[in-house]
């Protein structure tokens, strides 16, 4: 008889395989569940399966979803991977674990104006822009060294890696080994890359973190 894998279990097992085949340690790569529109059955059936570490695109829609659990009191990790407006700063640093795509110096301020105030102090990655697409958040590339430094030095903020999300339709290696190579020189350890459909090549250029949504929940509905 065959054993069907859950798809948590599925996605685990690919895991594992690729940093073995990398000559990585499965434990130095996470799971971020991307449960963005996924309906609660879905992603109940993920957080019973023991999945702990989930990301969202959008604050109000996150508030929604994971508001409940928190008040509840199950630790479990949320993570931002979505465009973050000013104005909603407040709001992301109360509920989320971290900020993924910090890209720009107001936002910086916001946000250490915020830790400053409230005393929480959410985990910092720098998004870029890695393909250097006019209608894609994230720092360019050649601005990535200062902005930085700014963040770090000026606004005292606690970055702990760079995320990207590679242009569609190319080859997402060479997006991922210049992320790579701008963390290295930066001296940051953490890298968010790879997601549904090219994550196992992420894990050999790196990856710490992991973004998977649809091959994990199944497809999104909008
Ligand atoms: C939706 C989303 C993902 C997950 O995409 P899948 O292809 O469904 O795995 C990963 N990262 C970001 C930033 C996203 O918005």
């Amino acid at each position: 008889m065959t054993e069907t894998l859950t798809p948590l279990a599925a996605i685990r097992a690919r895991i594992d395989l690729a940093a073995r085949a990398a000559g990585r340690d499965p434990a130095s790569v996470r799971l971020v569940a991307v449960s963005k529109t996924q309906p609660v059955e879905a992603i109940a059936r993920v957080w019973d399966g023991g999945h702990r570490i989930y990301g969202e695109n959008r604050v109000q829609e996150a508030a929604g979803r994971w508001s409940d659990r928190r008040t509840a009191g199950e630790p479990f990790e949320l993570r931002l991977i979505g465009p973050l407006q000013t104005n909603k700063v407040r709001e992301a640093v109360a509920l989320f674990d971290a900020i993924d795509t910090l890209d720009r110096e107001k936002l910086a301020a916001a946000l250490a104006e915020t830790i400053q105030k409230t005393g929480r102090s959410p985990e910092i990655l720098v998004q870029v822009n890695t393909g250097e697409e006019p209608q894609k958040a994230g720092v360019l590339p050649a601005d990535a060294d200062a902005f930085l430094k700014l963040a770090r030095e000026r606004y005292d903020l606690p970055v702990s890696g760079l995320m990207c999300i590679p242009p569609e339709g190319e080859p997402a290696g060479p997006h991922f080994a210049l992320l790579a190579k701008i963390a290295a020189r930066n001296g940051l350890t953490q890298l968010s890359m790879g997601m549904s459909g090219d994550f196992e090549s992420a894990i050999r250029f790196g990856a710490t973190m992991v973004r998977v949504g649809s091959a994990l929940f199944g497809e999104r509905s909008y």
